[in-house]
């Protein structure tokens, strides 16, 4: 019997589609089996029924049951099967755990969200953080659902260089260098640029995933700067997330000439450049920037391949599979619900706490509605005389 590993997360059933997609029967690269297959198994640990399953690496889109055997799904089929366990998945969508690469919210509630939509990896790529050994430890203690990751945040490395604060791993570090402009304006001296590259490289050492690099909200950067960014990435072998300088309008310093300079740099260094939302950045002008994106790809310009050639890389590092990351979702469900519940349960407290300190401003309240009842037509008429 041959066990098929698939990247599909167990459990991950999202939110109902009543439209069930028309029936794939092609030939899945042996994912399904068939009927005399499936019965020489008599049981399986788990069965998930009925549930319209997406997988994106063998394009299956339809109605099918999954047999699970020691965490690892072993049979896709519209064949009735039975396990020890059985989920009902009928009118939802049984999906591969999602990875999204642009998320910023780095609290405990805002990893729970994003368990809640079926995302079992959520990576701060674009802006990135810095010191990245003091996020991982600061992530760790936060008992987070799912998997996270950073890359190193070229941001906090001209922050830390414009203003002599050096970086802390936290969202109010970025927030609170809003108020001075000259990180965000001026161009780095050579000094200044050997410092900013120092704090992104010591974030690369310390296991970032990529290099992060919002632009737009530090336009003022030097393009040299920038390319140096893309050969320091290929250096570390990883890729870059650009949130470009620019954005749409006329010439110059718009977006076409933004994303020009990213696909130079890409090509120059032969290194994945990842575009983050093309589609913001170049709103009215999309059909420029398009072109020039899938011109570049067109003559090679552009790897594809960063997944396999990058992620992939890192998960190994960490000694994970990207087909066992939906391991996680299972034993984390239960502490999900209940850390949901007990926060409802605050919330409940505090509403009530609110309430009673508030009794006197709720019984004017009511009193006032009360009043403009009474007196609606009154109100009414006067209303009227202003018109
Ligand atoms: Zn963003
Ligand atoms: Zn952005």
């Amino acid at each position: 019997m041959k066990i098929i590993k698939t990247a599909f997360a167990i459990g991950l059933i999202l939110a109902a589609s009543t439209a069930l997609a028309e029936r794939n029967e092609e030939d899945l690269n042996g994912a399904e089996k068939s009927g005399s297959e499936v019965s020489a198994v008599t049981e399986f640990d788990l069965v998930i029924l009925n549930g319209r399953v997406i997988d994106p690496e063998t394009k299956l889109n339809a109605v099918r049951n999954i047999g699970i055997i020691n965490g690892t799904i072993s049979f896709i089929t519209e064949k009735n099967i039975s396990g020890q366990e059985t989920i009902d998945a009928t009118g939802k969508i049984v999906s591969p755990g999602f990875i999204d690469l642009h998320m910023h919210g780095l609290n405990l509630g805002a990893y729970r969200m994003q368990a809640t939509q079926g995302v079992t990896m959520a990576l701060e790529l674009e802006s990135g953080v810095l010191p990245i050994d003091e996020f991982y430890a600061g992530q760790a203690k936060k008992n987070l659902p799912i998997h996270y990751g950073a890359a190193a945040a070229w941001t906090f490395g001209r922050i830390a260089t414009f203003t002599g604060n050096a970086p802390e791993a936290t969202a109010e570090y970025f927030q609170n260098a809003q108020g001075a402009s000259n990180w965000k304006e001026e161009l780095a001296t050579s000094e200044q640029l050997d410092k900013i590259l120092k704090e992104v490289e010591e974030g690369l050492e310390q296991g970032a995933l990529g290099i992060g690099i919002n632009a737009g909200y530090a336009p003022g950067n030097g393009h040299f700067e920038y390319y140096s960014l893309a050969k320091l990435a290929k250096k570390h072998g990883v890729g870059t997330f650009t949130h470009v300088r620019f954005m749409k309008g006329p010439e110059r310093n718009n977006a076409f000439e933004a994303f020009q300079e990213l696909i130079a740099n890409a090509a120059a260094n032969d290194v994945p450049m990842h575009i983050c939302h093309i589609n913001s950045s170049s709103q009215k002008d999309i059909t420029h920037t398009l072109e020039l994106f899938e011109g570049a790809k067109a003559n090679g310009e552009l790897s594809s391949t960063w997944w396999e050639l990058h992620c992939q890389w890192h998960l190994r590092k960490v000694g994970l599979l990207a087909e066992d990351a939906h391991l996680l979702w299972e034993p984390a469900k239960s502490q999900i619900v209940a850390a949901l519940a007990e926060e409802s349960r605050q919330l409940r407290n505090e509403l009530y706490r609110w309430k009673l300190s508030n009794i006197k401003r709720i019984e004017s309240l009511k009193r006032q509605v009360e009043l403009f009842i009474e007196h609606f037509d009154d109100v009414q008429r006067d209303q009227m005389k202003l018109f």
